[in-house]
């Protein structure tokens, strides 16, 4: 069968490839670790849970509106006064089905073919692949542990040529956790102020799971914010991962253009999600705040226990639900079966030698490390990394 070659333009994620095989082997009735996970392990808090079995009752059951319904993107702008100090117009917003739509639809937006777009490693898997797909090309800025996976404003400054059009990135950032402070943003913002053709994806789906109370967005500063484009949604901070909701927030030209690629490949998203996400952008917190300090006190051992592997080096992430350890230090080195070269081979061998599930850091750009989640019981990560750590002794 020959099948369409854009195709090959870009691969399936690193991240599912190794939950699949994961659950593969959960399937042959090995007990599997999963810290591989990319979404919180608890449930949908009740009352946004309500809200939707409201929704079905009340027969929200017709196709939505193409951009989402207005009552929604109205609390979409609140939420980001609310949360971000940004004004928005409900035409500025675009809802989608998840961050991940929200992405490709800003991507395909803007992005012609030779366009280059600017992207920091480690980086969320999707963001490459997605500028491949719109023929663009991807120049990576190597983020280092030394500056705690962030860019520095000259590495930026260097980065851009005569044919950039975007920089995109994530903070807090999936996978180092890396969060951006006010003054780092700034620091990128003056550059920008330089190079008034480049766009921004900030992508700040993240926002709420950060451990230092601190969420700045690059738009916030004034020559950002026509060309910057917010992507958040609902799947991180109200454990939302399989409801399917994310939004975009931008100039108005770019959410109009999204809005025609949207009418032609999905329509509005789904109803139901729709009206409970309203609820869940309009009422307190509290739920959100409980997983978030469930979070912080998995991270403080997760930072405990990874003190205790030796050749583990790492930054503490403000952010995210993720340990992202550089663990060259293993490479070159064998348990007289298996060789370790590189990071796909230590995860690879965590997984059938630990039963651990990790994700290689090359699926983010980052071949020296390995992503570590913590979305996942206390009991589970003690279990986890004893495991690795026995595992990993055993390497010569
Ligand atoms: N951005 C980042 C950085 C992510 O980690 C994820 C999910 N893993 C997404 C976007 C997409 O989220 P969703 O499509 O579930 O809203």
């Amino acid at each position: 069968m020959e099948l369409a070659k854009r195709l090959l333009l870009f691969n399936e994620p690193e991240t599912l490839r190794m939950a699949k095989l994961g659950r593969e082997l959960r399937a042959q009735g090995i007990d599997i670790v999963d810290l591989s996970l990319g979404e919180p392990d608890f449930d949908t808090p009740e009352h946004i849970k309500e809200a939707a079995k409201k929704a079905i009752d009340d027969n929200w059951s017709h196709y939505t509106p193409v951009a989402g319904y207005l009552d929604l993107r109205e609390a979409v702008c609140a939420k980001l006064k609310r949360d971000n100090r940004l004004e928005y117009t409900p035409d500025q917003i675009i809802v989608s089905t998840g961050a991940k739509h929200s992405l490709a639809n800003a991507v395909l937006a803007v992005i012609n073919p030779g366009d280059e777009v600017i992207i920091p490693t480690p980086f969320w898997v999707t963001y490459e692949a997605l500028v491949q797909l719109a023929e663009g090309v991807v120049r990576r800025i190597p983020g280092s542990i030394d500056h705690s996976y962030k860019i520095t404003p000259q590495q930026l400054e260097e980065a851009i040529t005569p044919k950039t059009r975007l920089f995109m990135f994530s903070s807090p950032c999936n996978p180092s956790g890396a969060v951006y402070s006010r003054d780092e943003l700034q620091g990128l913002a003056e550059v920008f102020r330089k190079h008034p053709n480049v766009l921004v994806i900030s992508d700040e789906i993240y926002e709420y799971i950060n451990y230092n109370n601190c969420m700045e967005s690059i738009a916030q500063f004034a020559w950002m914010k026509d060309r910057t484009i917010v992507i958040n949604g609902l799947s991180k901070g109200f454990a939302m991962t399989g409801w399917r909701l994310g939004y975009l927030a931008a100039p108005k030209e770019i959410a109009k253009a999204c809005e025609k690629l949207q009418g032609q490949f999905t329509s509005g998203t789904n109803a139901i999600t729709q009206r409970a996400a309203i609820t869940a952008l309009t009422a307190p917190l509290d739920a959100t705040k409980a997983m978030v300090a469930e979070f912080a006190r998995r991270r403080t051992r997760v930072l405990e226990l990874m003190a205790g592997i030796p050749g583990f080096r790492f930054v503490e992430p403000d952010g995210a639900f993720y340990a992202f350890p550089c663990v060259d230090a293993y490479f070159g080195k064998t348990d007289g079966e298996t060789e370790i070269n590189n990071a796909d081979d230590l995860s690879m061998y965590l997984l059938t030698k630990a039963h651990v599930s990790t994700v290689t850091g090359s699926a983010f750009g980052d071949k020296q490390c390995l992503r570590l989640s913590f979305a996942n019981s206390m009991e589970n990560i003690e279990k986890g990394f004893a495991r690795i750590r026995e595992a990993l002794a055993k390497l010569k």
